[in-house]
């Protein structure tokens, strides 16, 4: 027979760098063909050979109901029917904004833009604007999108302005950037020492989806709070994968359980608030956001930013995800697939542990839930592309990386999760033998 991906694969790769529009989809890190999806419909998507796929990365995040929910469908097809794009204000933008504002209450005025890049890029810009400082501090491990002075890694030592992580950004870009360790409280009391006044801000991913799935612990996130506000700098939560997705207010939410009247400054979203259409937003308390252009001094602005295609995609999302009982199901769901795998890596005596949080998990192939991006990368990355490997064989899509997190739909079934937990019995006893 002959494999349709492949020769698609070959053809993209002629006219596409790599062969993919973004570079984790091309399996450079597991090996092997990527799968061309042809179509796709609730927790399940077909390849260009037909094989189908009980999809765990739904789309990195935006797909909360799966695919093709009937009310969003609708929803989009509505929107379509009335103009793809105008470049001048709807209606819809300001349900969204209202919509977004009434679920995340640290949020006062929100921006909507295309994409989670723009977002976390303008919230920075936002940042040092407000602040009129320049300095930002980010953590290993985690991603805030391709913003040139976000692509950067740690330097030697401890509490260093980092290196750029891609060719083409000069060092001169990235010279504000301070990387930290994630869950380091040293490290965050020396550079606040060291630099605090000139800190714009902190910008994190409170649980890192980035490094697989890595919670910040809550003395972590407190005392990030505690040091910004002492400093005068802004705490942004990057919750484009965690925004409606691992609760319905977000990370923030389930820090405030924890920390008494805990709020981000700002907040950067993205993926579930549009449902999959490109669509992401930064939103802030009024006096931070009234910085931004037409009223104040930061520049922002795009062409497609709150398009109505896209906010009738995730306004509808939106309406799914605040019934009744939504996320204590999907949480159930998530749960039991982690405990599935966790039971059968037991059963074959594999080192096996993970976490989840809504319909966000992570899973390795260790002893322990690691803590920070180093210890992420103590995974045999060898096992995990068997692992990976066998789960696809089987008809189980999750993320073709070790370092991504992965994620469950509504959509997704009981039937499935146990398809996937007796898919990975088999792995994880070849796994063993091997
Ligand atoms: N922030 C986080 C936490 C993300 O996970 C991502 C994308 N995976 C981004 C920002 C960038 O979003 P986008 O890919 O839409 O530019």
């Amino acid at each position: 027979m002959t494999d349709r991906n492949q020769e698609l694969f070959d053809r993209a790769k002629q006219f596409i760098p790599g062969g993919v529009n973004s570079p984790v989809r091309a399996f450079r890190a597991v090996g092997g063909t990527p799968r061309f999806v042809q179509r796709a419909q609730g927790a399940y998507f077909w390849d260009a050979n037909g094989q189908r796929y009980i999809d765990y990365i739904g789309s990195w995040g935006p797909m909360i109901l799966g695919h093709g929910h009937p009310a969003v469908l609708e929803a989009v097809q509505q929107a379509a029917r009335d103009g793809f794009s105008f470049g001048a204000p709807t209606e819809r933008e300001v349900e969204l904004a209202e919509e977004i504002i009434r679920l995340v209450p640290s949020i006062e005025m929100v921006r909507l833009v295309s994409s989670g890049t723009e977002a976390g890029m303008s919230a920075i810009r936002l940042a040092r604007g407000a602040t009129g400082r320049k300095k930002i501090i980010k953590f290993e491990g985690c991603y805030h999108g391709h913003a040139d002075a976000l692509l950067v890694k740690a330097g030697s030592g401890l509490a260093t302005f980092g290196n750029p992580t891609s060719a083409g950004v000069p060092p001169e870009v990235v010279q504000h950037t301070l990387v930290l360790e994630y869950n380091n409280l040293q490290q965050l009391e020396a550079a606040f020492a060291e630099h605090g006044a000139d800190i714009a801000c902190l910008m994190i991913e409170p649980i890192a989806g980035n490094m697989n799935f890595v919670r910040a612990s809550v003395p972590f996130i407190r005392r990030c709070r505690e040091l910004c506000s002492q400093h005068g700098a802004l705490l942004a939560f990057d919750e484009v994968m965690t925004g409606f997705r691992v609760a319905l207010g977000g990370a923030q939410s389930l820090y405030a359980q924890a920390i008494p009247g805990f709020e981000p400054d700002i907040t950067v979203l993205g993926k579930v608030i549009g449902g999959g259409m490109p669509l992401a937003a930064f939103g802030a308390k009024r006096a931070v956001m009234e910085q931004l252009a037409p009223l104040g001094a930061v520049y922002q602005a795009g062409t497609l930013s709150g398009n109505p295609v896209a906010t009738a995609c995730g306004l509808a999302t939106l309406r799914e995800i605040q019934k009744p009982g939504f996320f204590e199901a999907l949480s159930q769901r998530t749960q039991s697939l982690i405990q599935g795998l966790t039971q059968a890596a037991q059963e074959a005596g594999v080192a096996l542990c993970g976490d989840s949080q809504g319909g966000m998990f992570g899973f390795f192939l260790m002893e322990e839930l690691p803590q920070n991006y180093a210890s992420v990368m103590r995974t045999d990355a060898q096992r995990f592309n068997r692992f990976f490997h066998g789960m696809l064989a089987r008809g189980i899509y999750f993320a073709p990386a070790l370092y991504e997190a992965g994620f469950v739909s509504a959509a997704h079934s009981e039937d499935d999760i146990a398809a996937t937990v007796a898919a990975a019995r088999e792995v994880l006893a070849e796994l063993r033998r091997t």
